[in-house]
């Protein structure tokens, strides 16, 4: 019996560190298409676009909301934020790949990356797994009436386990907006480069989402709730959007341009909602914190789970 429990013991154990997949459980996004009694046949790429940005509302009611993404920022108008998110995502050495995903309208990269820990505008603390990112070009939001040459959307949704209660979280997502700005100067960033490398298999093995947050020398964000910049519109979405622009080469910037030029989808050469009414929503301003931040490692936490599932089999074998 004894016997028995070590074999299974280390083959959870094995299983645990020859792969690092993690099963990842996610909070529900409420799903706006169905309370608003659009079927989900009339949700998809080939009835909205670009072109008909200001009627999507006849798609889905909701992108005709009080709440939705994305906004002119006003600086001028912001309150001062009491408590100051923490950003620093898994060590780069993890394997953790992030894959290309077959969007129509962006470019996009979906992984398993790591948890991250956000306060929502309600002033909870609310933990999120980071779950993909992707391109608009030009920018979505502005800052005091400016574009910038492109935005980068970091998508983190909330994370279900026995710590933390769905029906707490307001805001089933958050989002991080950086803006990036075409640079003579600029050096390429590898992450980038499998989207355009026709001979790349479209996964990046390694990737660090903090070297965007260390190239910044100014960490001052904005926070407000708003929406998806996409249908469904849903407004659920806890914005944090970093003022500091990030240079981007001339070569990869055009890459994007070339790839929203190249789709039919795309006549007007971008995939950027038109700026949305305030509504009286208020913007709180702040300034992150993205260095000597120490977190659990997935894997770890993975082990963890593993122990403690080896001694509640333990305890079932003893009696
Ligand atoms: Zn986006």
């Amino acid at each position: 019996m004894i016997f028995g429990f070590f074999a299974l013991l280390s083959t959870f154990i094995s299983a645990e560190t020859t792969t690092s997949e993690v099963t990842r459980d996610y909070c529900s996004l409420p799903d706006p298409i169905y309370a608003d009694g659009v079927s989900a046949a009339d949700f998809g790429a080939t009835g909205w676009s670009y072109t008909n940005a200001a009627n999507w509302a006849d798609f889905v009611v909701t992108c005709g909301g009080s709440f939705q993404s994305p906004i002119d920022i006003i600086t001028s108008g912001t309150t001062q934020e009491a408590v100051q998110p923490q950003i620093n995502y898994q060590s780069k050495d993890a394997a953790v790949g992030y894959e290309e995903a077959n969007k129509p309208y962006t470019k996009e990269y979906e992984g398993e990356y790591s948890e991250i820990e956000v306060t929502d505008a309600s002033g909870s603390i609310i933990r999120y797994y980071a779950k993909q990112f992707h391109i608009h070009t030009p920018s979505e939001h502005t800052i005091d009436g400016k574009y910038y040459d492109l935005e980068i959307h970091f998508v983190h949704q909330a994370i279900q386990d026995d710590e933390q209660d769905c029906n707490k979280v307001k805001n089933k997502l958050t989002v991080f907006g950086l803006m990036f700005q075409e640079s003579q100067s600029a050096v390429d960033y590898d992450v980038f480069k499998p989207w355009f490398d026709s001979n790349a298999t479209g996964e990046v093995e390694s990737f660090d989402l903090n070297d965007f947050f260390q190239k910044m020398s100014d960490t001052t964000y904005y926070h407000y709730n708003g929406s998806l910049t996409t249908l469904p519109c849903s407004q659920t979405v806890n914005w944090v959007v970093f003022q500091q622009p990030l240079p981007i080469s001339s070569t990869q910037l055009k890459q994007f341009q070339d790839f929203l030029s190249d789709s039919t989808l795309f006549p007007i050469k971008h995939n950027n909602r038109p700026i949305q009414h305030l509504n009286g929503r208020k913007i709180l301003k702040g300034t992150a914190i993205t260095a000597s931040v120490s977190e659990i490692p997935d894997v770890e936490a993975s082990f963890v789970q593993t122990l403690s599932m080896a001694i509640m089999i333990m305890n079932i074998l003893i009696q």
